[in-house]
């Protein structure tokens, strides 16, 4: 039998593709094998058509407000779908284009196949057998679609065919509110599709405090209606799926399901490892090391149902791929929790959420966004701010937003709980004026109006001029 291999990588998708990186700055015995389209998730039907979409429904949104800026004609705009959508694949295509180069240079190391483990050094593609000192899987994930809505052939879709469409129906229903759902609702709507949002529970993308959730739930529902508080059923209606819960039924041309992605690990042969795996499969994964127990064997990205965001799943191929070639591996210590939903707008959770704090322990500070100045201006003053503190020391923890340029904020505050920053230490950055950043200053002031240092004398605690009135206020 020929010598092991040092790496065998599963999946070349971001986490792979990161790992292999690192693996082959170490080795030149390694093999990556995939399954399906290369690519990747994020650029081929993730982060990027999605955001494609969403950038054109924004635009032509934005025609809505032309006549109260004093631009006159608007309502004569209309959106081409089809055209929207080659532009989607168009742009995709050339992300994806990029992602493909490192494949196809590896030549023979690149298997294309569907792997399935056979032991902690062993796996078997197409019939082949592969072995290796290490092993990582990166398998990534994929939409859950329950049974029986497969039933409704191509009408159904998730976000792997959504973009594959030449075309959309005129009635589309978007099941579950997460992050995925709401962005993709949000866009269709904004692009004249008449949508309506299902969803089981109440919340909305991730958010856990009540009035930022009130807040979102309020500015989605001006533009589509979402039903929430029980699980939808489909059924096959005369002109179209029907699709109710307990509180309407309608009929519509096509449904998007997303009600979450599954890790793909199932059928992949992780029983053959020999480490206990929980109800659903998964075996211990050590989210510092991303190793499987005590094993040469390493989990990353979407594949471990841990952290399925693309920064997340980059960091933790690059920690595969580092430990891979570790004699102990190395616990990394892992980033400020940063989660953005690009709606408008855009929802983002940094640091601790509401839920995971001690309301004894902690002080809150809220911004509406209604009367925030800049956001006046460019008609975009919609929205809430909620930051969280120690109330000992000041020390900012988390917060929850809907709030226009929330993607950037949200970036401020993660480096801010990330550095251990106080309120006070957050205040005394120069805020120019006329900024949105205002705004979060607002909430921050109500923060530090509550802790021991209040009163203190420093700029920091400059107060704002004469709040709501002056447009520098909040
Ligand atoms: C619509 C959408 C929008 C998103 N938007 C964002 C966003 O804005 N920001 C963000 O941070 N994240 C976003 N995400 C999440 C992000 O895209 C994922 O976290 C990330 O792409 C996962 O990368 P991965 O490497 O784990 O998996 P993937 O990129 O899916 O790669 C896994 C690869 O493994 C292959 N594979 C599976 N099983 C096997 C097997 N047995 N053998 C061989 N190969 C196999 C798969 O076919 C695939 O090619 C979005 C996701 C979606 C779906």
């Amino acid at each position: 039998m020929s010598r092991p291999l040092d790496v065998i990588i599963i999946g070349s998708g971001t986490a792979g593709l990161t790992a292999l990186r690192e693996v082959r700055k170490r080795s030149e015995r390694f093999v990556i094998v995939n399954d399906g389209p290369y690519g990747t998730t994020c650029a081929r039907n993730g982060c990027m058509p999605s955001k494609v979409l969403i950038e054109a429904a924004n635009a032509f949104h934005r025609r809505l407000v032309f006549e109260e800026f004093g631009i006159r004609g608007g309502a004569a705009l209309t959106a081409d779908i089809p055209a929207v959508l080659r532009r989607v694949r168009a742009l995709r295509d050339s992300f994806v284009g990029y992602t493909l180069q490192t494949t196809e240079e590896l030549r023979e190391r690149s298997i294309a196949g569907r792997a399935r483990l056979l032991g902690p050094n062993r796996i078997e593609v197409d019939g082949r057998e592969l072995s290796a000192d290490r092993i990582i899987i990166a398998t990534g994930s994929r939409p859950i679609v329950p049974k029986p809505w497969l039933a409704f052939g191509d009408r159904l879709l998730t976000t792997d065919t959504l973009f594959e469409q030449a075309d959309l129906g005129r009635r589309i229903a978007v099941v579950g509110m997460g992050a995925i759902g709401i962005e993709m609702a949000q866009a269709l709507s904004r692009l004249g599709i008449e949508v309506t949002g299902f969803d089981s529970g109440h919340r909305l993308a991730g958010l856990t405090d009540e009035s930022v959730n009130a807040t979102l739930d309020a500015l989605l529902r001006r533009e589509f209606a979402i039903h929430y508080g029980s699980a939808a059923e489909l059924f096959e209606a005369p002109d179209g799926i029907g699709i109710r819960n307990d509180e309407t039924r309608i009929v519509v041309d096509q449904v998007i399901a997303a009600i979450g992605r599954r890790p793909n690990i199932d059928g992949l042969g992780l029983e053959s490892l020999g480490v206990a795996l929980d109800a659903h499969g998964m075996p211990p994964v050590d989210p510092h090391t991303m190793q499987i127990a005590d094993l040469p064997v390493f989990l990353a990205g979407d594949a471990n149902g841990q952290l399925p965001l693309l920064h997340e799943t980059a960091d933790e191929g690059y920690i595969a791929g580092v430990n891979a070639f570790a004699t102990q591996p190395v616990g990394f210590a892992r980033r400020t929790p940063l989660a953005i939903v690009f709606a408008d707008p855009n929802v983002a959770v940094v640091g601790k959420r509401l839920s995971e704090l001690d309301s004894a322990e902690t002080v809150n500070g809220a911004v509406d966004f209604d009367n925030q100045g800049r956001a006046r201006t460019a008609q975009r003053n919609h929205g809430r701010i909620c930051v969280y503190a120690d109330h000992r020391s000041g020390r900012l923890l988390g917060a929850e937003m809907c709030a226009p340029a929330g993607e950037h904020m949200a970036h401020l505050l993660a480096l801010a709980i990330g550095r251990a920053l106080t309120v006070n230490d957050l205040l005394r950055m120069p805020f120019y004026h006329p900024v949105l950043e205002e705004g979060l200053r607002g909430a921050l002031r109500e923060l530090a109006a509550q802790l021991p240092t209040a009163g203190t004398s420093e700029l920091g605690t400059c107060g704002a001029i004469s709040p709501p009135a002056d447009p520098r206020a909040g």
